[in-house]
């Protein structure tokens, strides 16, 4: 066993504190990963804090993970000892389902294995733990190369953040021509603004209050709103084909759903606690969608790396000692991080 320092929460409503975890040996497909930096996503919060299922204690949260290779298995191919890499939200499914084989892991028919918080079943059923910590093993498949292009720091908001608002900016068609609508600019809302507008979509922001204007249009966005007034919804009726809901918490969904062009589609990302509730004709005029969509396959996540690292796309990040962590997620619940929070894990 591999010893790993660790940062940990012992009950939905605990503080963070130190703990020693246990690590499994390198396997023959195994890497070893000395974790550098390591973001604070919403759903790191959402499962510690018991909002969408009653979880495992102690809990490591972290799956937006980069660091560098430090060990690799026998029959490792794709990592060498000194890479730079990443690990996000998933480290194994079947690999057998249509969804695995056509590199929707993140789909797997069967189950994939989250990062933190998830039982190995393909494995020894070992309980998943975060990127919260020094060191980690991972299957090579689900290891990401940094590209050179990229800092390490900057990198790791990409393995979730990055993917899972690039992933259905792709799927739907973000580009020239296309009204992209992005709701709620934290940590995923400003990846989406600024990989829509590198995509050449005309991107509109809609957030709930006035302070992030300014940064909205450095990030690339065409137009913002405040939607707190009401006349808003008026004034951009049926106007884009794309909206992308990184909300984490719930909203009036018709109200929304009247800004989307017909045949256009509404895909959330954003994952409240609370069930939803639409109005069925919101949907019926027009041929609207409402959909979702859960972050991005392994191969995927690489193209979006690559993409931008070519297109010069990087997260704002306020970089934190491990010590900060119980007030760093306090901030992410009141809107409070610009944009994403990344842990220096030298100081664990
Ligand atoms: P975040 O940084 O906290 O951003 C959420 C944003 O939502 C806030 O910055 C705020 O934007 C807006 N917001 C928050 N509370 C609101 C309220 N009461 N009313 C209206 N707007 C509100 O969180 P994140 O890390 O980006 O994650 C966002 C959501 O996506 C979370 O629910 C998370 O669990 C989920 N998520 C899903 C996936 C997936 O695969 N589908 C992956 C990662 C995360 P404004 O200030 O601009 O309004
Ligand atoms: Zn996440």
């Amino acid at each position: 066993m591999i010893q790993a320092k660790a940062r940990a929460v012992n009950e939905p409503t605990g503080k963070f504190q130190t703990m020693t975890l246990e690590r499994r040996d390198v396997g023959a497909n195994d890497v070893l990963i000395e974790i550098k930096f390591a973001g604070i996503c919403h759903s790191d919060i959402h499962t510690g804090r018991g909002e969408w299922r009653d979880i495992e204690y102690p809990f490591v949260p972290g799956h937006e993970i980069v660091g560098v290779v430090s060990e690799v298995g026998s029959d490792v191919t794709k990592h060498k000892v000194g890479d730079r890499v990443g690990v996000g939200c998933l480290v194994n499914s079947c690999g057998t389902c249509e969804q695995c084989k056509a590199g929707f892991e993140n789909n797997c028919v069967n189950g994939s294995v989250g990062t933190y918080a998830s039982h190995d079943k393909y494995l020894d059923n070992s309980l998943t733990q975060g990127g919260y910590s020094s060191h980690v093993v991972v299957k090579e498949d689900f290891v990401l190369r940094i590209p050179d292009g990229l800092e390490l720091d900057k990198a790791a908001p990409l393995l979730c953040a990055g993917i899972t608002t690039y992933s259905p900016l792709r799927h739907w068609e973000a580009g020239p021509g296309k009204q992209v609508a992005v709701v709620g600019m934290g940590g995923l809302g400003h990846m989406a603004v600024k990989l829509a507008h590198a995509m050449g979509a005309e991107v509109t922001v809609l957030s709930h209050s006035d302070k992030k204007r300014e940064d909205a249009a450095k990030f690339g966005a065409d137009h913002y709103y405040n939607t707190s007034d009401e006349s808003v919804f008026k004034e951009l009726a049926g106007k884009f084909e794309l909206i992308i809901n990184t909300v984490s918490a719930n909203l009036d969904f018709d109200k929304y759903l009247s800004l989307v062009k017909p045949q256009g589609t509404m895909a959330n990302v954003g994952a409240p606690a609370e069930p939803i509730s639409v109005n069925i004709f919101s949907l019926l005029g027009g041929r609207k969608s409402l959909s979702g969509s859960n972050i991005g396959g392994i191969p995927e996540t690489q193209e979006m790396l690559d993409f931008c690292a070519e297109h010069d796309v990087t997260p704002e990040i306020e970089k934190i000692a491990a010590d900060e962590l119980d007030e760093a997620w306090d901030r992410v619940v009141n809107s409070d991080v610009r944009y994403r929070f990344v842990i220096d894990n030298s100081t664990l």
